[in-house]
């Protein structure tokens, strides 16, 4: 087809119009030959009156072709350009939450290259929104795994958010502890404690690979594990260097599609950092916490613990007790048997210490050779009555290194609250230590109270 100008619809009027011109010119003769009078036909003003009739009749056509064509063009035209426009703007979401067919789509209402040619745009648009909807959860669950430090935050934000986009209707996230793994969230599961014996627990545990359990309503479950019956159940190990850190249980109503593998797909590795992450951070709580000599409480964690505790006890008006103990010439067991042997006798000390006292009471090392003990609930005397016991076992017992016994004392200072109407937390020790003070004073090996 010769083209004249750059625009198909003016190609198409000079092609009507063309044509309505030479039917013009051929509709007398063809009268003619249908029998009509030439006298009639072979007139200039009939010839004339058919040239103008073929002109309108192109020129009708080519504005019908234009209204219903063109129109339905310019629709689309005007879709893909709203599109367009949010992409390029980047405004993703925009896409997610005003995509809906009325908002986006052309309707496809002929079987033609048109229809085609609506059915082509929608189904772009479709692979579009299901894209950037995925971009969109993924964007939003990596804000979430980002905002949680804490392994069970973290858990009990992301197994909800896990169901929501999976479409799973409960689920579970057992995490690794101590090589065993722990339930940190739970959603519908029944004793999910026992979760972790399960045979197909474990072997996503050995496998490190996805299982699907496919349960088809013949087959009886074992155990009542869920509220409800499952079509299917998908267990994803969270893998991070070939250490398995988690195990994810979703169990679905209906058989799942693939579009929750492909979240499942999508998710899994950003979740295994976050829980390497938050491994990370339990383990640094723990160091900040420890002395790493002794494991017991640190001075900056112990003291922080003992605001805490004095803050709960003036708040229940409970008794609370604290002790500090000095070991007697400790730089006489270094000096004679050298510091590494001092070291040890320090971590004999902290035993002794911590096998003295009760469930809830807190044990630091406050100092280089002093500990310092919490007792909530306890009055003056059963302050003092505690820090005896340990002083005496201190006494009693015997520090042994290879050939050597080396025989310790320990003097100690008791206080409590409100015995001792201490305003704040370090009133109370600032008066244990001035009690411990008075125990060196009086000859060391015993325990005061002021
Ligand atoms: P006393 O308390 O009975 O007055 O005598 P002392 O010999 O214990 O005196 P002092 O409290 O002044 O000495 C404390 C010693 O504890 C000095 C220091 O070398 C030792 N020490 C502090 N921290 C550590 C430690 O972590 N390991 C070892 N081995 N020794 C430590
Ligand atoms: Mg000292
Ligand atoms: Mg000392």
């Amino acid at each position: 087809m010769i083209r004249f100008s750059r625009r198909i619809f003016t190609d198409l009027a000079i092609y009507m119009m063309g044509f309505g011109f030479v039917i013009g010119v051929v509709f007398p003769f063809f009268m003619t030959l249908l029998g009509v009078p030439a006298s009639y036909t072979m007139q200039l003003w009939f010839f004339i009156v058919c040239i103008i009739a073929g002109l309108i009749v192109g020129a009708m056509n080519i504005l019908l072709a234009r209204s219903v064509v063109g129109s339905r063009l310019h629709l689309i035209a005007n879709k893909m350009k709203q599109i367009g426009g949010y992409i390029s703007s980047k405004t993703h979401e925009e896409i997610v939450t005003t995509c809906s067919p009325q908002e986006c789509m052309v309707e496809k209402d002929s079987d033609d290259e048109l229809g085609e040619c609506a059915e082509s745009y929608n189904q772009l648009i479709n692979a579009l929104y299901a894209s950037f909807q995925q971009e969109t959860m993924v964007k939003s669950f990596s804000q979430l795994l980002s905002s949680r430090l804490e392994l069970d935050d973290l858990a009990a934000s992301v197994l909800p958010s896990m169901l929501e986009h999976t479409g799973a209707e409960a689920g579970a996230l057992l995490v690794e502890e101590n090589d065993e793994l722990r339930p940190a969230a739970s959603f519908r599961i029944n004793g999910v404690e026992t979760l972790k014996d399960r045979e197909f627990i474990k072997r996503v545990a050995q496998e490190k690979k996805r299982i699907t359990i496919e349960l088809p309503e013949n087959i009886a479950v074992e155990g009542a594990l869920l509220t409800f019956r499952p079509a299917s159940i998908i267990l994803e190990p969270i893998v991070y260097h070939d250490v398995v850190l988690a195990i994810m249980l979703l169990a679905f109503i209906r058989e799942p599609g693939e579009e929750a593998q492909r979240t499942i797909d999508l998710i899994s590795p950003n979740l295994s950092v976050a829980i390497r992450n938050s491994l990370s951070y339990d383990q640094l709580q723990r160091l900040a916490a420890n002395d790493s000599l002794t494991g017991l409480f640190n001075r900056r964690f112990g003291m922080a613990r003992l605001q805490e505790e004095f803050g709960r006890a003036v708040r229940n008006s409970a008794p609370i007790g604290v002790c500090i103990f000095d070991l007697d010439h400790f730089k006489l067991v270094n000096d004679t048997y050298g510091h590494q042997v001092g070291d040890k006798v320090l971590v004999f000390l902290s035993k002794i210490i911590r096998s003295a006292l009760r469930e809830g009471d807190i044990a630091m090392r406050y100092g280089g050779e002093e500990f310092m003990t919490i007792l909530p609930g306890a009055s003056m005397t059963d302050a003092y009555q505690i820090a005896e016991r340990i002083r005496r076992m201190v006494e009693e017992s015997e520090f042994q290194y290879g050939p050597q016994r080396i025989r310790l004392t320990i003097s100690g200072g008791a206080t409590s609250w409100p015995d001792f109407d201490a305003s704040s937390a370090d009133a109370l020790v600032k008066r244990a230590d001035e009690s411990l003070y008075a125990a060196k004073e009086a000859g060391r090996n015993r325990v005061t109270v002021l």
